[in-house]
């Protein structure tokens, strides 16, 4: 069912349910309603009476009370002596009327035994019914004295004919409202929603950058923005997976284009040349260590990019993680003549997630190893303040320009032109910036071309006096070192 109809028949219903109370009330419960109202009046009146009986100038209330509720009224003793007594409806008024007079009203009062009665009498005189009612003045047992109201039940049969035939009026006359309104209430609700199913379908037809621009009521101006915001954020994640698609496929397939042509090479040259043969097949191995680095790396970054990777917060001596993982280096890098000094604070204890945090270290000395200078110098650094561990990681290498260093931490930028070729995948820094982020720290760099570039982060979470628990043990996992390097790798 379209919205339009679904508007229209909820106002069709909600019209009739009105029309059905208004014809309730005005037609089939006029009859009981009035009824209830006169008797209401006359036991008002009664109670009135009972409080000012005594007062100075009864007489003058009681017929202004007469006159104003249409009633006749008699106040007689307890003897049945009439005390007060106020008529002005002249024969019509059954206390007063030939038929019969004050005391039989009294008699059959009397003979009900109650405080008070009222019932319809049928008044032959007038054609119409009569309302009779009797209440003591006092209480039952003593009685002081008794009241008698007589008042017309006016047939009200003519007014609600008169009301019908206006019902059936107003009844037409709401319907035919009812449907125009209705049209045009649809007609507003439905078209922005028109409009903004045209525009998804052009979203959903790859149009991402489509400016959805309902307007009208609030929810759909709301609606509306979120969906152009929608659309702008499908189309960024459209993009990235695009280019990373675009990347990945161009990061694999130049290793795999590398491993066919020399296992051909091999296969069609060089196989009876163990030199040549095992140059050709120390390339292969290092471009499969390419595959299994790039490959290792998407699975770390997507694992944190997607969120729901908890941090394994503990506590450790950064200091101590620090002098190991630089000692490691030193190991390795001893034959390639890497200067690589440890410059820290005294130790300190910190929480935080110590494999991720091993990483974001590893990642960074990498890259100083891989970028710095002829000097083959990278110094890292522990400096321990206030309210945080600053960790900076130092080479003298050709720097980093101030455009560039916007793109380093993002996905798959790579700079080239670097003196030395460097086994890579564009993926190490955007690990760290994931990392950091991840714990809430403040990281970056700061680099002057031609002197070299400085790569730090601070370490917030702090614990002192505290015994250092051990550090786990984890081999560095990426690779540093020329291309080709094999030997380098870890
Ligand atoms: P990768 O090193 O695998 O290429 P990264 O994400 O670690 O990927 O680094 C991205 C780019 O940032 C590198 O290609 C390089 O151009 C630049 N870069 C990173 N570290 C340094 C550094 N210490 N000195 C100069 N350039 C750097």
């Amino acid at each position: 069912m379209s919205l339009r109809a679904k508007v229209w028949e909820y106002f069709i219903l909600f019209t009739a349910a009105v029309l059905v109370m208004l014809w309730f009330f005005q037609i089939v419960s006029v009859g009981n309603f009035y009824e209830n109202m006169k008797i209401k009046d006359v036991k008002n009146a009664a109670h009135e009476i009972i409080e000012n009986c005594t007062n100075e100038g009864f007489s003058t209330s009681l017929t202004k009370l007469a006159i104003s509720n249409d009633m006749c009224i008699d106040i007689v003793d307890k003897y049945g002596r009439v005390m007060y007594t106020k008529d002005i409806l002249g024969k019509s008024c059954l206390i007063h009327s030939p038929k019969s007079n004050t005391n039989d009203f009294l008699y059959k009062f009397k003979s009900n035994d109650t405080k008070e009665m009222y019932y319809k009498e049928f008044n032959d005189f007038t054609n119409c019914n009569m309302l009779i009612y009797m209440s003591v003045i006092g209480t039952k047992e003593s009685p002081q004295g008794y009241i008698i109201i007589n008042s017309p039940l006016v047939p009200i049969d003519a007014t609600a004919a008169i009301f019908k035939k206006q019902l059936i009026i107003i009844s037409a006359f709401l319907l035919i409202l009812s449907l125009v309104v209705s049209y045009f209430m649809a007609k507003k609700i439905a078209e922005p929603i028109a409009k903004l199913t045209k525009s998804a379908e052009q979203m959903a037809a790859g149009n991402y950058d489509i400016q959805f621009d309902a307007k009208g009521y609030a929810e759909i101006q709301r609606l509306s923005n979120t969906l152009t915001f929608a659309g702008k954020q499908i189309s960024k994640v459209d993009t990235m997976q695009r280019d990373l698609i675009a990347n990945v496929s161009h990061d694999l397939r130049t290793p795999l284009t590398m491993l066919k042509a020399y296992a051909e090479m091999i296969r069609d040259l060089s196989g009876d040349n163990p030199a040549k043969r095992n140059e050709h097949l120390e390339i292969i191995i290092n471009e499969t260590d390419r595959l299994a680095l790039l490959v290792s790396d998407m699975l770390d970054l997507s694992k944190l990019e997607r969120g729901d990777q908890k941090l394994n917060y503990s506590e450790f001596n950064i200091k101590e993680l620090l002098e190991d993982i630089t000692a490691r280096y030193k190991g390795l890098s001893d034959k390639q003549e890497y200067d690589i000094t440890f410059e820290a604070d005294e130790d300190v204890i910190v929480n935080c997630d110590v494999i991720k945090i091993q990483q974001v270290i590893y990642n960074l000395i990498n890259n100083a190893v891989n970028y710095t200078g002829d000097d083959k110098k990278v110094i890292v650094r522990q400096i321990n303040r206030q309210n945080d561990v600053r960790i900076e990681v130092s080479d003298t290498g050709e720097g980093i320009s101030s455009d560039k260093i916007k793109l380093i931490f993002e996905k798959y930028y790579r700079s080239e032109n670097h003196k030395r070729e460097v086994v890579g995948t564009g993926l190490g820094l955007s690990i760290v910036k994931a990392i950091l982020k991840k714990h809430g720290y403040n990281f970056g760099v700061f680099s002057k071309l031609g002197e070299g570039s400085t790569f730090w982060f601070e370490i917030r979470d702090l614990k002192t006096n505290e015994e250092p628990p051990q550090l786990p043990e984890k081999p560095p996992k990426r690779y540093f070192g020329k291309k080709n390097e094999n030997k380098n790798n870890q």
